[in-house]
Formats: structure tokens, C-alpha cells, sequence
């Protein structure tokens, strides 16, 4: 194996978590249709995408909804979901982040973000914790999503870096298949799911080591 230079980092899953928040901002659609809507009920929307997830969400509470109302309502969903992450800060990183950063940079690894989401370098920025990377790859740059790697290869070549010189986090099994497909070594969080498609498996970042890198 390559000495390894960089780090890649997935960010919802793996640097905080905004599933609360996605589950926040369906709550209230799902109330201002008078449809009951719980944590329990929400267990259904994981990986599932938003139109489905208002498609499952009205089968609930059994109200069919004309087409421009369930436009409305996914716009709404969104508004929703950027309002509340307006209010994210450092406590909500995810166990073992801050320390590992500090220790990469203090160590002389580059670091960086590839991530699906469009709004990653607003929750970066709200998180305080752009100023580690080098390089942030979002969802407006990418026009393959993983499992496709477009994203990762992008991050490497941004770093100058071959992907078998960096490590990728990832908590789901598509960011893990595009971390592979690229040629990186993927390294699996807090996802028992996906603890044998990854090369390296954690419960969280707390159990990583970067001296092993250093
Ligand atoms: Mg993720």
C-alpha cells in the first residue's frame, strides 16, 4: 500500500449527523396535513429518497394531495430542513471528529470533503471546521453520485494526490462502493451495515489512530 497522505471524508453520517433534522422538517409537513408522525413512523424514510419519503408519509396519514400541492410541500420540506441546520455548531460533530482533524493537520495530512450534499460547505462552515480542509467537494460539482467515485477523484486530483495515496470515511455502502470503484481505501464508520464491504471498520471515529498514518 501507498503511504497514505490524505484523508477524504464523507460528511453526514460520518462527520455530524442532520438525520434529526431531516426527521424535524418532516414532522412538521407531516403536521400541517394533520398526519401523526413520529421518530418511529420516520424509521421508514431512512436511505429513501424525498419524494418518496412524502409519497410514504401520505399513505399514512391516507390524504392524496394534487400534484402542485406535493411540489409545494416538498419545496417545504427543504425549507424546513435548511432552517433548522441554521442552527448547528461544533457540539453537534460526531464523537472522535475534532481531535482526529487536529491530528492529521498536526501530523501533515491533507484533508478533505466529498460529499452529496449541497449544503456541505454551509453545515462545514456552521460545524467551525472548514478551515481543516483543503478541499470541499459538494453536490454542485459532481455529476455522478456515488457510488459512483466522481466525487472522491475529484477531492484526490484537488490534492494532487493518486487515490491510493488516501483514505475515505464513509458510513454508507454507496459511499464504500465509490471509495473502491476509485481505487481508495475505504474506511467504514458507525454503520455495522457496511463493516465487511470496507477495507478498515470503526464504530466511530474515537477508534482511529492517525500515528498509524503519520
Ligand atoms: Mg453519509
Amino acid at each position: 500500500m501507498d503511504k497514505i497522505k490524505a484523508f477524504l471524508f464523507d460528511l453526514d453520517g460520518v462527520l455530524v449527523s442532520t438525520e434529526y433534522n431531516h426527521f424535524l422538517a418532516w414532522q412538521r409537513c407531516a403536521h400541517s396535513l394533520d398526519i401523526a408522525f413520529t421518530e418511529k413512523e420516520n424509521e421508514r424514510l431512512k436511505g429513501v429518497s424525498r419524494a418518496d419519503s412524502l409519497k410514504l408519509i401520505l399513505e399514512l396519514g391516507n390524504k392524496p394531495i394534487s400534484h402542485s400541492e406535493f411540489e409545494a410541500l416538498l419545496k417545504s420540506k427543504n425549507d424546513f430542513y435548511l432552517e433548522s441546520i441554521q442552527s448547528l455548531n461544533q457540539a453537534h460533530l460526531l464523537p472522535g471528529v475534532l481531535p482526529l482533524l487536529i491530528a492529521a493537520k498536526n501530523n501533515g495530512i491533507l484533508l478533505g470533503v466529498g460529499s452529496s450534499s449541497k449544503n456541505a460547505h454551509f453545515i462545514l462552515d456552521k460545524l467551525d471546521i472548514s478551515q481543516y480542509f483543503e478541499v470541499i467537494i459538494d453536490g454542485n460539482g459532481v455529476k455522478d453520485p456515488k457510488p459512483h467515485p466522481e466525487v472522491f477523484l475529484n477531492g484526490a486530483k484537488a490534492l494532487g494526490l493518486h487515490p491510493s495515496a488516501c483514505l475515505v470515511f464513509e458510513d454508507a455502502a454507496s459511499g464504500i462502493a465509490a471509495a473502491k470503484a476509485g481505487g481508495f481505501t475505504a474506511v467504514g464508520v458507525g454503520n455495522p451495515n457496511i463493516a465487511a464491504l470496507a477495507d478498515i471498520y470503526l464504530n466511530d471515529l474515537t477508534e482511529f489512530r492517525v500515528a498509524q498514518y503519520a
